[in-house]
C-alpha cells in the first residue's frame, strides 16, 4: 500500500490512503432506499410491487430485448401496478430516519462484539484496524435513492433536500427519463443538494455507436430515442443517460458528481478497454462502475462463451492495475470508482473452480453471511401482501429478490430502531435457517467496503483472495 506523501504518518495517513484504494467507505451508514415500491393487484389481493416506466428484461413476450438483466422493477412483470400508492416523502423520510438509527446501533454491536475476530482473522495490521473501526462508527450517512425509476417518485425534490437537510449524502440511482421529458429537473435536483447521479449504460453495440451518441445535440438523442422499442429498456437507458450527461454538463453552478454503472457482458467485454478510455476521456469527471453482469440472485448461471472468462481475467487484471494507479496519483485510462478489494475479490474467484458461476454471483459473496457483511442496507418492497398499515414498500430486505424478507416485520416508517436492529442482526441466522437463502451477488454499492467485502466472501476464496491483498496492499 503505498501511503499517503502529502499527509503526515498517523490515523489521518492511513484513513486517507484506505479510501483512496477505495477500502474504507467515506460514510460510517449505507442506506438503498427502493422510492418507488407500490401496491399491485395479483387476484383479489394488493401485493408489494415496483413502479418503473422502462422494461429492463432479457426477452419480453418472447423475444430477446437486447438487454443481459432481468430487472425486479421492469414494468412487464409489474402489471396492474398502482401509482398512487406510492409512499410520500414524509413516510420514506421517517423510515430512512429509523434505518440510519438502527444501522448506526448495529455497527456499534459489530464492532464491540465481532470486528476483533474479524481483524484477526483476517490479517489486519493494528494501524490498520483502528481507523476502520473508527470509519464504522463514523455517525454520516450515504443514501441512495433507488427502485424502478426514482427521478419519478412525485416528491423526489423533496425527498433530496429532506435528507441533505438532516446532514446525509444523497445519491440517486435514475435512468434520466424524467430529465428527457423534462431537462429542468437537473437544475432542481442539482438545487436540492444532491450529491451524486448514477445512470446506466451497458446495451451500447460498439465504441463506435457510443461515440457517434457523444457526438449528437440533446435534441437529436431524443429524436433517436423515441425511435427504440417500448420494451427495449436497457437500450433506452444509455440514450437517457448520455442526455443527462451532456444536459448536466451545461448546466451552471454546482453539479451533482457523475457516476456511470455498466454491467459487463459478452456483448461488451471486448471493447470495453476502448469503452471505458472513451468515456474517461470524454466526460470529465466521471466515475466508472463496471462490474460482471450478475444472474444468481435469480438463480441462473449466465451462458457465457468459451473464450469470455479468460478475457473477463485480462479485464480484471487491468482494473486491478488501474485501481493501484489511481491511488497513487498516477494517471489512469479509466477513470473507476476506487473499490481495489473487489476486483482482488473477482480474480481470486475466476482463478478457482467454477468460474462462471462465480462471477454470475454464485456464493462468492453473500450479504447474510455474518453481520459485517451486507452493511449497505436494502429497503425494498418484499413481494408480501399490502397490509392495513401504510404504505407499501419499506421493507428491509433486498431489492432483487424476497429471500431476506420478514413478513413480521413492519415498514421501517412504522418499525421501532431497536426492532430493525435486531432484524439486522438476526440475518445470518436467518438466511441459515431458510431453505432457500439467495445464492449471492456481486453488485459492487451493496458488496460495500473491504469488511463488508470480506465478512460476506465465500471461506474458500479466502486464502486466494487475501494472497492477492498482500501482494498488492502488503497486509
Ligand atoms: S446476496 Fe444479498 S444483496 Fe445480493 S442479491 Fe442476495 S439477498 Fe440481495
Amino acid at each position: 500500500m503505498e501511503p499517503d506523501q502529502a499527509a503526515a504518518p498517523g490515523p489521518e495517513s492511513t484513513r486517507s490512503t484506505l479510501l483512496r484504494y477505495g477500502l474504507i467507505a467515506q460514510a460510517g451508514v449505507g442506506v438503498q432506499f427502493d422510492v418507488t415500491s407500490v401496491a399491485r393487484r395479483s387476484g383479489n389481493q394488493l401485493v408489494n410491487g415496483y413502479l418503473c416506466d422502462h422494461n429492463c428484461t432479457i426477452t419480453y413476450r418472447g423475444v430477446l430485448t437486447g438487454g443481459q438483466y432481468n430487472c425486479p422493477a421492469a414494468f412487464s412483470l409489474n402489471k396492474a401496478a398502482i401509482a398512487s400508492s406510492v409512499a410520500p416523502a414524509d413516510v420514506i423520510l421517517r423510515g430512512i430516519g429509523h434505518v440510519i438509527d438502527a444501522c448506526r446501533m448495529e455497527n456499534r454491536r459489530f464492532v464491540s462484539a465481532e470486528f476483533d475476530d474479524y481483524s484477526r482473522t483476517f490479517g489486519l495490521p493494528s494501524f490498520i484496524s483502528d481507523v476502520i473501526r473508527k470509519q464504522i462508527l463514523a455517525e454520516n450517512a450515504e443514501v441512495t435513492l433507488f427502485g424502478g425509476s426514482p427521478e419519478a417518485h412525485p416528491d423526489i425534490l423533496d425527498l433530496v433536500s429532506g435528507l441533505r437537510a438532516a446532514g446525509h449524502s444523497v445519491h440517486i440511482t435514475m435512468t434520466g427519463r424524467r430529465v428527457m421529458r423534462s431537462p429542468a429537473l437537473l437544475r432542481q435536483l442539482a438545487d436540492s443538494g444532491l450529491n451524486v447521479i448514477a445512470l446506466s449504460m451497458d446495451d451500447i453495440g460498439s465504441v463506435d455507436e457510443l461515440r457517434g451518441l457523444l457526438r449528437l445535440s440533446p435534441d437529436e438523442l431524443r429524436e433517436r430515442w423515441r425511435a427504440i422499442p417500448r420494451a427495449h429498456g436497457q437500450r433506452q437507458k444509455v440514450y437517457e443517460a448520455v442526455y443527462t450527461v451532456r444536459t448536466l454538463e451545461a448546466l451552471p453552478g454546482p453539479q451533482p458528481a457523475l457516476l456511470l454503472n455498466i454491467a459487463v457482458h459478452p456483448g461488451n467485454l471486448a471493447t470495453m478497454d476502448d469503452f471505458l478510455s472513451t468515456l474517461s476521456g470524454q466526460l470529465q469527471p466521471v466515475a466508472l462502475n463496471p462490474f460482471p453482469i450478475q444472474s444468481a440472485f435469480e438463480q441462473r448461471v449466465t451462458d457465457f462463451p468459451d473464450q469470455y472468462l479468460g478475457q473477463l481475467g485480462q479485464f480484471v487484471a487491468e482494473a486491478i492495475e488501474e485501481q493501484c494507479r489511481g491511488a497513487a496519483g498516477r494517471p489512469q485510462r479509466w477513470s473507476l470508482v476506487p473499490r481495489l478489494h473487489y476486483w482482488l475479490a473477482l480474480q481470486a474467484a475466476l482463478d478457482g473452480p467454477a468460474p462462471a458461476s462465480r462471477m454470475s454471483g454464485w456464493e462468492t459473496w453473500r450479504c447474510f453471511r455474518s453481520a459485517g457483511s451486507g452493511r449497505y442496507t436494502q429497503i425494498a418492497g418484499s413481494g408480501q401482501v399490502v397490509d392495513e398499515t401504510g404504505s407499501p414498500g419499506g421493507r428491509v430486505g433486498c431489492f432483487w429478490n424476497e429471500s431476506l424478507s420478514a413478513p413480521e416485520m413492519p415498514a421501517v416508517w412504522i418499525a421501532e430502531p431497536g426492532a430493525l436492529a435486531d432484524y439486522l442482526q438476526s440475518r445470518p441466522a436467518r438466511a441459515g435457517a431458510s431453505a432457500h437463502p439467495c445464492d449471492g451477488c456481486l453488485f459492487p454499492r451493496l458488496v460495500g467496503d473491504m469488511v463488508s467485502l470480506e465478512t460476506g466472501l465465500d471461506p474458500a476464496l479466502r486464502d486466494r483472495y487475501r494472497a492477492r491483498r498482500i501482494a498488492h496492499l502488503g497486509f
